[in-house]
């Protein structure tokens, strides 16, 4: 065979084969690049019929280079093994002995090589395919596994504050009731709500609020790190106490993140002091429910905040059933309203220069079919604080002004009536319509009536309903500053205002003692001058003594009402009597 041999148009070989395996399968390279390669096999085949001895490897390798090429289906190596053998001796011109024997040992050669490249990069496609899919599962299952954690974090997470929401809370106070074991047969339930937040709410805007409760969040949960603490949404938090050996435990929880809110926070800028109430439960876990305990903790919340808030309050069974009773009478008032439960009782207000009855307070009473006659102390200030007062106070206008019409006296100078006025009564848009209507039905005229409001409500009094005051004052109503002195209203104050009379609280009249020996004498009778300057007269309330009386009258008030001048009741009797004491005195 002769050196020359694979100088002899190899690339015509190349290229012949280059053709015979192009379209029988998919080649990543170019026309060019194929030709290249296959040139590059073709000059390994001339050497592998050459040498001597005959080395199989040589074909092995032109067979897997193929199969590394993608030249890797049954056709391209049929059609290969069919070029090999027709061209390969005859373009490259070789001389090869046993030309014939070699070419089948070389075919069979390359056809190995190629048989088992074939078959290991099947294997090892199956592998990568097998652990692609392996990996693909892993990743799919973390996947869910986080978006499911993600997804259930959301569900009982606080988005604000990121605390766990009542969601979370709920499932853990459940399981701490209900899951059995663990040595925890008592649970405690600190109820946290931040003092007067909507005032940081509504004069900095929500954002520093939202920041108040973030921060608010951030030190409950380091003061308190074992407990759970819970935002229910607000400026509502709450803390559970697990395995508590008794109250202490919960109280030491609550002092805790009492002190947590007091420190001054600096919130965007604004340097804030806040204080919380709380309201704590602790009992038991037998016999209790996570809405029992919720429900009384919120009632406990609601006595600290009464209680002025900046301070925990300790649940208490006796006093939440006579405050569930409370509402349950205030939540039946308009029922009783319908069934005519109510009427008024009358009490005067007497004249200290000559005894006549000037006016009668109205004082409104339930005639309850179970519990018997009721005085407004028992349901009138939660009737306040329900609103259920409107409705009851307009029913009390309207029989006090139809039964002054009725009253016996010369020319409509009978006394007038003085009916109290509830805040909510006032704060109505259309309190003057009503009163208008009420005169207008019962002929009463407007200087009969006077409305009695207490000078906390005065204090509270935004603009409109002053207007209303105005309004009314102006038609001849008269209006009254009811438990004078009790409050912080000042004489200059009412100087603005409609008013007509101050009424002084009992506790003032309860004071006097020997003549111009008391403070209190001395207080009063400075008030009362100051008062007639301004053109109101007073009249001075828990009047109980003739000695009383007379002292009331050695200052200047000009009239008196209490048990000395007489009790509430019907009307009739105090009508048209002068009392003789009082008509004694000097
Ligand atoms: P008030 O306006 O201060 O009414 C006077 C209260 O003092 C009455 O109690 C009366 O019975 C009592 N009283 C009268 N004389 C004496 C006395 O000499 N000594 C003592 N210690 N007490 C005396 P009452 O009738 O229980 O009324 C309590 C409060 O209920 C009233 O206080 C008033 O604020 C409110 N109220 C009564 N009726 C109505 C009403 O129709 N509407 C509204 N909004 N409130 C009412
Ligand atoms: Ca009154």
């Amino acid at each position: 065979m002769g050196d020359d041999a694979t100088r002899c148009r190899p690339g015509a070989f190349a290229r012949a084969w280059a053709k015979a395996v192009s379209g029988t399968s998919y080649l990543p390279m170019a026309q060019a690049q194929l030709e290249e390669m296959l040139q590059r096999l073709t000059e390994r085949l001339a050497q592998a019929l050459r040498a001597e001895p005959f080395d199989l490897r040589i074909g092995q390798q032109v067979g897997a280079e193929l199969v590394q090429a993608h030249i890797a289906s049954a056709e391209g190596l049929g059609r290969t093994v069919e070029v090999i053998q027709l061209r390969l001796v005859r373009d490259l011109d070789l001389v090869v002995d046993d030309v014939e024997d070699r070419m089948a040992r070389l075919l069979a050669t390359v056809a190995t090589g190629y048989a088992r490249a074939l078959r290991d990069r099947t294997l090892d496609e199956q592998e990568s395919i097998r652990r692609a899919a392996m990996m693909a599962r892993a990743q799919a299952e973390r996947a869910l596994r986080d978006s499911e954690a993600r997804f259930r974090h959301q569900a009982t997470h606080d988005p604000l504050t990121g605390l766990p929401n009542r969601t979370l809370f709920t499932e853990r106070l459940t399981d701490a009731i209900t899951a059995p074991g663990r040595g925890a047969d008592r649970v405690g339930v600190c109820f946290l709500d931040l003092d007067r937040f909507k005032v940081v709410n509504d004069s900095l805007g929500h954002q520093v609020g939202d920041s108040l409760l973030v921060t608010v969040a951030q030190r409950l949960h380091r003061a308190l790190g074992e407990h759970l603490v819970a935002r229910l949404g607000g400026d509502e938090f709450v803390i559970l106490v697990e395995r508590t050996a008794g109250t202490d435990d919960a109280v030491k929880v609550a002092e805790a993140a009492l002190a947590a809110v007091r420190e001054p926070a600096l919130v965007d800028g604004h340097e804030l002091t806040v204080s919380a109430s709380i309201g704590i439960v602790e009992r038991p876990v037998a016999g209790t429910s996570p809405m029992d305990l919720m429900r009384a903790a919120d009632s406990t919340l609601h006595w600290a905040k009464a209680a002025g808030g900046a301070r925990w309050s300790l649940f208490d069974a006796d006093r939440n059933r006579r405050e569930l009773a409370r509402y349950a009478l205030s939540a039946a008032i308009p029922a009783a309203l319908d069934r005519g439960e109510f009427y008024l009782d009358y009490q005067p207000l007497t004249s200290l220069r000559d005894g006549r009855v000037l006016g009668m307070e109205a004082l409104v009473r339930w005639r309850h079919p179970e519990l018997g006659v009721l005085r407004p102390d028992s349901f009138i200030p939660l009737a306040e604080e329900t609103g259920l007062i409107v409705r009851l106070g307009s029913w009390v206008l309207a029989e006090a002004c139809r039964e002054a019409g009725t009253w016996p006296g010369p020319d409509g100078d009978a006394p007038f009536v003085s009916v109290n006025l509830a805040v909510r009564q006032l704060h109505r848009t259309d309190l003057v319509t009503e009163v208008r209507g009420v005169l207008g039905r019962t002929g009463l005229p407007p200087h009969r009536l006077q409305l009695e409001i207490t000078e906390s409500t005065m204090m509270s009094t935004v603009v409109e309903p002053v207007r209303a005051l105005r309004v009314l004052g102006d038609l001849g109503v008269r209006v009254a500053i009811d438990d004078f002195g009790t409050g912080y209203c000042n004489l200059a104050y009412l100087r603005d205002l409609p008013v007509d009379e101050l009424k002084v609280a009992g506790e003032f009249v309860t004071g006097l003692r020997a003549p111009g020996s008391g403070t209190d004498e001395r207080i009063l009778a400075s008030l009362v001058s100051l008062a007639h300057a301004l053109d109101l007269t007073v009249t001075a309330e828990g009047v109980e003594t003739a000695d009383q009386a007379d002292r009331l009258r050695a200052i200047g008030c000009d009239a008196g009402q209490g048990w000395h001048f007489g009790r509430p009741g019907p009307a009739a009797p105090h009508l048209g009597r002068v009392p003789a004491h009082v008509d004694a005195a000097p």
